[in-house]
């Protein structure tokens, strides 16, 4: 289907421009114990774990709300009262679940590195050996704060090898970035409907091993954030427990067709790595420079350093990109002053070009000659 309209494009972490065809699908009202609606559900959470390869060892459990309420949903679900976590930080994702282990009075200790630095798995596991309280450790896939890839499947084998427990937050990466579960030994990974996946916002999902959902019963904190109790009920008579959002449903459902028929995760993958690859090379033909090298990049948000050329204004530069149809992200660094572009979302390899010729174009207006960084 074309596009539909004449919205701008989102080239940003989230929420993100969604097919024609995907806000089509909800058009429709219907009842939560509608069959048709049922079946719609049972399929959605059957997809979502063949994307992980884990319908064999690992259950679906979906959650109203946007990424963090399945984020603080499955770490108070999974972390009993006296276990402790170990948080491995290298962004605002990071320090949002330390954040959440606060709020919720859980143990943990935290392994930060800076933005653009992965943890060193040969550290996790230095931290493992010298304290036997940590129970898990909860990790980031890819760091959206910085567009960082870190090394899951590494960070997986030594949690395993120590006999810990792995949670991922895998919010923008699952369906770009492969997690086989019969690879990779993690008790959950969280995603939403709107990331790489292409629903639109509204809820989010784990995929929980099945043993280790069936240990947790009374952990959690909260009745509507309890996805022990969410599952049971799910298993016992398909429905959710509270009203589900059926048109984000219903809507996921029509974005899993197009996300397979496009190929899957390789599919995926490779449409967002080309958008990146356009991006990083138009952009750097401009003179801007990316905040992480290839090796650390993920096909998924770039940063990028602020300009030093005193004619670039970012607010102008934002807005203009906005009249025309594009828009862009501010960072959130610590290390460096920076901006965002995504390269997720019904995103195509003409869609970059027109942002790049977009960007240019405000460039000159703006009287910036390069988008070079200042000199380190
Ligand atoms: C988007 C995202 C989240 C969830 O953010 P919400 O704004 O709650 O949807 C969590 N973790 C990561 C890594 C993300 O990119």
């Amino acid at each position: 289907m074309p596009r539909d309209n004449d919205d701008p494009l989102l080239l940003t972490p989230g929420p993100l421009t969604t097919s024609a065809a995907t806000k089509a699908a909800m058009l429709h009202d219907w009842g939560s114990r509608d069959d048709n609606f049922i079946a719609i559900n049972a399929r959605v959470r059957r997809r979502l774990l063949d994307i992980a390869q884990a319908a064999d060892s690992h259950v679906c459990v979906p959650l109203q709300g946007s990424g963090t309420f399945v984020v603080e949903a499955a770490l108070g679900t999974l972390v009993p009262r006296a276990g402790k976590a170990l948080i491995l930080i290298n962004g605002a994702y990071g320090k949002r679940m330390a954040k959440i282990l606060d709020y919720m009075g859980r143990a943990y200790a935290v392994h930060e590195t800076a933005e653009n630095s992965p943890p060193d798995p040969a550290d996790v596991d230095a931290l493992l050996a010298g304290d036997p309280a940590i129970t898990h450790v909860l990790a980031v896939h890819c760091e959206t704060t910085s567009g960082i890839l870190n090394p899951i499947e590494a960070i997986a084998a030594v949690v395993a090898a120590r006999g810990r427990r792995l949670i991922i937050d895998a919010m923008s990466a699952f369906g770009a970035i492969a997690l086989d579960a019969r690879a990779v030994p993690f008790d959950a990974v969280m995603a939403s409907s709107n990331k790489c996946l292409e629903g639109v916002p509204g809820m989010g999902f784990a995929l929980i091993r099945k043993a280790a959902l069936e240990e947790a019963a009374g952990n959690a904190h909260s009745l509507s954030l309890d996805l022990y109790d969410q599952w049971v009920a799910m298993e016992k008579n398909a429905q959710w427990r509270f009203t589900p959002p059926t048109h984000v449903i219903v809507a996921f459902d029509k974005a899993l067709d197009q996300f397979e028929a496009a190929g899957g995760v390789a599919g995926r993958h490779d449409r967002y790595a080309g958008n990146c690859r356009i991006l990083v090379e138009g952009m750097a033909a401009l003179g801007f420079r990316t905040l992480l090298p290839p090796d650390l990049q993920a096909p998924i948000i770039v940063t990028f350093h602020m300009p030093a050329d005193p004619a670039f204004q970012f607010q102008r530069f934002y807005d203009s990109l906005k009249d025309r149809g594009f828009v862009i992200y501010p960072g959130k660094l610590t290390v460096a002053d920076s901006f965002r572009i995504g390269c997720i979302g019904d995103l195509h390899a003409d869609d970059m070009k027109a942002a790049l010729a977009a960007i240019e174009t405000t460039l000159r207006e703006m009287g910036v000659a390069s988008g070079a960084p200042p000199q380190a």
